[in-house]
């Protein structure tokens, strides 16, 4: 997937951003200062004058081949519920040098933090691996924290990826239609670890979404931000039920595996989770 020309104008991915870290605030999925949000663009961009100030960066791996992409990235600290009212102040844009090893990050004069989010490397490293094995010209990465789906991943039973997506995918039509390689789980790990970054990257290879077990989620689109926070409010969606499932004492019975490979041929979802 590529996006096509005219490319988004930065104020609307700035608005975008904005809007999804709005929306993941209202879903219960950002409390306080949870949670972030970066974009990957390839295409030239001229990140003056809505960002004036800039230092140079050394980045947390090198990425050569991504050499002149562009990142919009939210800054540590900062709530994705108030990106809305002033993007510049929540949100760093850097620009990868020459070489791939540092970066100049622009910022604005009102900016309300002295780093991006502490998650940049997990960030950093999907956007790379994505885009590299895609070659796509746009990539989001939301991280932010479910309240159901990560509660679900302190139950020992929902550790189990097998486990997780026949109960979770079951409650809805259109869980396996948006979400058709399941949902990826990272047993715990530290926030920021290089451990956390590593499994980042190889379950998002092969899911849209991925629970970081005792902590929250991280998805991705190579469509939009939105489409990216859609990806977690559908996983968080399937969550709730089940929760809702467990407290109501299991009587719900949930589409079988029979409805459901039933849905995948009409709609043509290649699936293998049922
Ligand atoms: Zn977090």
């Amino acid at each position: 997937m590529m996006l096509q020309e005219p490319y988004p104008e930065l104020d609307d991915l700035l608005e975008m951003m904005g809007e999804a870290g709005r929306h993941l605030a209202e879903i219960e999925a950002s409390e306080g200062a949870a949670g972030n949000i970066s974009v990957c663009l390839r295409w030239k961009f001229e990140p003056r004058p809505c960002f004036p100030l800039m230092d140079e960066i050394k980045l947390p791996q090198a990425i050569p081949e991504l050499a002149g992409a562009t990142f919009l990235v939210t800054g540590s600290g900062r709530r994705l519920r108030e990106i809305i009212g002033d993007p510049t102040a929540n949100i760093a844009c850097l620009v990868v040098s020459e070489g791939g090893e540092t970066g100049r990050l622009y910022t604005s004069s009102h900016r309300r933090f002295e780093r991006v989010t502490s998650e940049f490397n997990s960030h950093l490293a999907v956007h790379y691996d994505q885009i590299l094995s895609s070659g796509t010209n746009f990539h989001a990465v939301v991280h932010a924290q479910p309240l159901h789906l990560t509660y679900l991943s302190h139950i020992t039973r929902y550790q189990d990826e097998g486990y997780l997506n026949t109960h979770l995918l079951r409650w809805q039509p259109e869980t396996i239609v948006n979400l058709p390689e399941g949902i990826g789980f990272i047993p715990f790990c530290v926030p920021s670890s290089n451990e956390l970054m590593t499994a980042n990257v190889e379950s998002l290879r092969t899911h849209r979404v991925v629970i970081w077990a005792k902590h929250g989620v991280m998805a991705r689109s190579d469509v939009s931000v939105k489409r990216a926070a859609d990806r977690v409010e559908y996983a968080e969606t399937a969550a709730k039920y089940e929760y809702l499932n467990l407290s109501a004492g299991e009587v719900g019975e949930g589409l079988s595996a029979d409805e459901i490979r039933s849905i995948c041929n009409t709609f043509n979802v290649h699936q293998e989770i049922f």
